[in-house]
């Protein structure tokens, strides 16, 4: 997509984010864009950040550490959205400023410790896995309050909220319904010390329902950078690997 097109759509996500915040008299604030930009190329998301994007999606570790070496010189802020792996929590806690999929206690440990004394503990949402999600992916939510509790010690960590990945519906109310059981669990654990006012929710297709529902981060690729469909099956990093 060239610069015209990105500053089109994400002036649409935009618009879109606002329209349903004016519904729920939210103010739009409220509601931050990431744009995912995985398998996405660092010269497209330099001119995303030339529209005024600040806050970019990863999911891939090596893919996202090749990016962020030709973007140095912009002030991004870097989310990793992906599935964390043990053997990349510190390239992790190194390079990124934010975590959504956090969903085990190890994972957690490995990433406080790993965490570089110099830079303020790491921004972490907690991945809950509600009926009807696509994968398997996520804590369960009887099993949430104990994980909360293991990382509200862990030092290196800053428990900001909840994030969840719900299975695409047809049906605009029964797209809702995950959105409304995060916040609703998101009610029931959250305390004055760690209000896990962070509420991380909707994707490109259910963004409106996820905001509907309280949403405070929403990730969107395809409605910012279009489809990911040609470079979605390799991406070939730096060092001529496939990641
Ligand atoms: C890819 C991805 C997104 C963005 O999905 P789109 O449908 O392209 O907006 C959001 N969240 C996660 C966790 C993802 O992996």
């Amino acid at each position: 997509m060239n610069t015209d097109g990105i500053a089109s759509s994400l002036q649409q996500v935009h618009s879109r984010i606002q329209a349903v915040c004016e519904c729920t008299q939210r103010p739009s604030e409220q509601v931050e864009l990431i744009a995912v930009s995985k398998r996405q190329s660092a010269e497209t998301i330099r001119v995303a950040y030339q529209c005024g994007q600040r806050a970019f999606g990863e999911s891939y570790v090596q893919e996202a550490l090749d990016k962020m070496a030709d973007l140095a010189d912009l002030d991004i802020a870097w989310h990793f959205i992906g599935r964390v792996q043990s053997n990349k929590t510190r390239q992790i806690a190194t390079h990124f400023d934010w975590v959504h999929g956090l969903a085990d206690a190890g994972h957690a440990r490995r990433l406080s410790e790993q965490r570089p004394a110099d830079l303020p503990p790491l921004n972490v949402c907690l991945q809950v896995n509600l009926s009807g999600e696509s994968s398997k992916d996520g804590v369960a939510p009887t099993a949430l309050a104990e994980l909360l509790a293991v990382c509200d010690h862990l030092p290196g960590l800053r428990v900001r909220g909840l994030m969840t990945l719900p299975a695409p519906s047809g049906d605009d109310m029964a797209q809702r319904q995950p959105f409304r059981a995060l916040r609703d669990l998101r009610d029931q654990l959250a305390t004055p010390a760690r209000p896990l006012s962070v509420l991380s929710m909707g994707m490109s297709d259910d963004l409106e329902a996820a905001i509907l529902e309280g949403a405070t981060f929403v990730r969107i690729g395809t409605a910012v950078f279009g489809s990911r469909s040609e470079l979605a099956h390799f991406w070939v990093n730096r060092s001529g690997k496939i990641d």
